[in-house]
């Protein structure tokens, strides 16, 4: 019997299971697919050290009134699909008041401040420096007042969090991307922010360097846990029936599914983003973030790959980039886009909790089940630093980051 099922092999997954074999134990990793296929493929690929504040839910009426009318491209939602998101998004508000979200502030800031530190040795080890870019990503500020609001809050955020940032006049952001047809008000350049031309690729190779390191992966489908009366944890796979002591559930969105026959209901705010590449004539050196459009556009291997905000929808809806649709536009505004690579744009959904952290512990009710899912915005980023966070939990190490504001519990 192995030590431990690892459910889910996306940038969360392997993450646990790189830290828990580094720790001796033998692994065992599952997925319906290969690893690295959906979310952690289709993101934007920025290991994101600048975010120390997650994303909150807007509050003010502006911003409010232009998602009701649609007239925001942030956010998309489908007005029949609403009430069944609704208990997830008043959490979502309530967590967003000034005050409280302060405080989940702080405690993010902790998990991000690590991120880059856990990845840098999985990088190294993968052999995958080809893939990284340690230069910062870019925001495009369409007008003065904006590029003043952002470097406002980039001021704001230097002083309180120690974020590198350097404001750019729009000829220094044209000498830095000539691409570029319009440079706008300028940019914010966040400085210390890795990029990655093939998120995937590199989830991949994290999953390749687990087997190198002596684990197993499996195809199973996690649907089939169970505990058996033993008190071990058993999953069907490919190969039979397979058991072992503990199992972490790190299956993006689609945890809380497999975890809600165990009686755990955990709400979550599935915010689909969609993305597509172009075979653009010129490239860009880093991603741009076009703060007026909520969509990024990166260098990646297949092309310049712009990725939407969130579409608040049924889980199972069929796509309408209505956002991808708008963020071509207004990409083909500031540089020459070319033609999309794909027929279809890829979709897939942030797994965000309402209250912007993601969930990390043993789950409260049964022994040797563990969570490590709901890294919203930046589960790319995060993977490997909450990784290391459960691993030091679940060995009975004291977790080299507070651990507490991202119990389960907090959701009983
Ligand atoms: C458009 C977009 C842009 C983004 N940009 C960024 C960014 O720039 N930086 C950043 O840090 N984050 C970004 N994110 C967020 C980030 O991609 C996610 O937070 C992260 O990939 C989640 O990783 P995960 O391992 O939890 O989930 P996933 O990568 O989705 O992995 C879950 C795994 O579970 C498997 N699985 C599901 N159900 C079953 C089952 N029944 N049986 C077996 N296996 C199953 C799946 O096959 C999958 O491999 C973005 C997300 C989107 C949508």
């Amino acid at each position: 019997m192995s030590n431990v099922i690892v459910l889910g092999a996306g940038m969360a997954g392997v993450s646990i299971a790189l830290q828990l074999r580094k720790r001796g134990w033998s692994v065992v990793l599952v997925d319906r697919t290969e690893p690295g296929l959906e979310t952690s493929y289709g993101n934007a690929g920025i290991i994101q050290s600048e975010a120390v504040e997650p994303y909150a839910m807007p509050r003010d009426i502006a911003t409010l009134l232009s998602i009701a009318v649609g007239t925001s491209n942030a956010v998309h939602y489908r007005p029949l699909t609403l009430p069944q998101h609704l208990n997830s998004l008043l959490s979502y508000w309530w967590n967003s008041a000034p005050s409280r979200y302060r405080r989940i502030s702080a405690a993010y800031a902790t998990i991000i401040a690590q991120a880059t530190y856990e990845h840098a040795p999985l990088i190294a080890e993968a052999g995958m420096e080809h893939l990284i870019r340690r230069e910062g990503f870019r925001v495009l500020h369409r007008t003065q007042a904006a590029m003043d609001r952002g470097v406002a809050t980039a001021e704001r955020l230097k002083a309180e969090y120690g974020v590198a940032f350097k404001a750019l006049s729009p000829v220094e952001f044209a000498a830095a991307e000539p691409s570029l047809t319009s440079t706008g008000a300028g940019a914010v350049h966040w400085l210390a922010p890795w990029t990655v031309s093939d998120p995937g690729a590199l989830t991949a190779a994290y999953g390749q360097l687990f087997l190198r390191r002596g684990g197993t992966f499996v195809h199973g489908d996690a649907g089939t846990l169970r505990q058996t009366a033993s008190g071990a944890w058993q999953v069907t796979t490919g190969d039979g029936s397979i058991e072992a002591e503990h199992a972490v559930v790190a299956l993006g969105p689609w945890s809380t599914q497999i975890l809600a026959p165990f009686g755990y209901h955990f709400p979550m705010v599935r915010k689909r983003g969609y993305h597509r590449h172009y075979r653009a004539p010129g490239t860009l050196n880093l991603p741009i973030m076009d703060e007026a459009n909520s969509y990024v556009i990166a260098p990646m291997a297949k092309g310049l790959r712009i990725t939407t905000g969130a579409e608040l929808t049924g889980t199972e809806a069929l796509p309408m980039p209505v956002q991808l649709r708008r963020a071509e536009e207004a990409a083909s505004t500031i540089l020459k886009l070319g033609a999309p690579v794909e027929n279809r744009p890829w979709a897939g959904v942030r797994p965000c909790m309402p209250d912007m952290l993601p969930v990390i512990g043993r789950a409260p009710n049964h022994k040797g089940l563990w969570l490590h899912f709901g890294h919203g915005h930046q589960g790319f980023t995060l993977g490997p630093a909450t990784g290391r966070m459960l691993a030091e939990l679940m060995t009975g190490e004291k977790p080299y980051v507070n651990a507490t504001p991202f119990r389960p519990e907090r959701y009983s």
